[in-house]
C-alpha cells in the first residue's frame, strides 16, 4: 500500500482512493477527509519547522498524532516538544515509543 492507495476499514481491500469500496460500497468519504486534513497537518507541521515557527510546529503535530498515531507522528511531535524545550513531553513521548513501538 503506497500513498495513492487506502485500505477500506471496513472489508480491509485495498484499492486506489475512491467515495466508496469497489468490493463492500462502504462509504469511504469521511476516511479520505481525514487522510486528507492529516497530510495538511504534516505539511505545514514540516514547513513550520523550515521557517522556525516553532510554536506552529507543535500545534500542527499534535494535530497529525490525533489524526494517525504511530511511530512516525510520534516521533515528529516528540522533536517538536524538543524545539519548543518541552523536556518532559518529549522524554514521555520517547518513553512510549520505545515501550509500545519497540524503535522501530
Ligand atoms: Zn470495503
Amino acid at each position: 500500500m503506497n500513498d495513492d492507495s487506502m485500505r477500506c476499514p471496513t472489508c480491509r481491500a485495498v484499492q486506489s482512493w475512491s467515495d466508496t469500496c469497489r468490493r463492500c460500497k462502504t462509504d469511504l468519504r469521511l476516511v479520505r477527509e481525514l487522510a486528507e486534513e492529516f497530510e495538511v497537518a504534516r505539511r505545514l507541521c514540516l514547513s513550520s519547522i523550515n521557517q522556525n515557527r516553532l510554536r506552529a510546529a507543535l500545534t500542527n503535530a499534535r494535530r497529525c498524532v490525533q489524526l494517525r498515531q504511530n511511530p512516525e507522528t510520534l516521533r515528529l511531535l516528540a522533536v517538536c516538544e524538543l524545539l519548543n524545550q518541552n523536556w518532559n513531553s518529549a522524554r514521555s513521548l520517547l518513553i512510549q515509543l520505545t515501550t509500545d513501538y519497540i524503535c522501530e
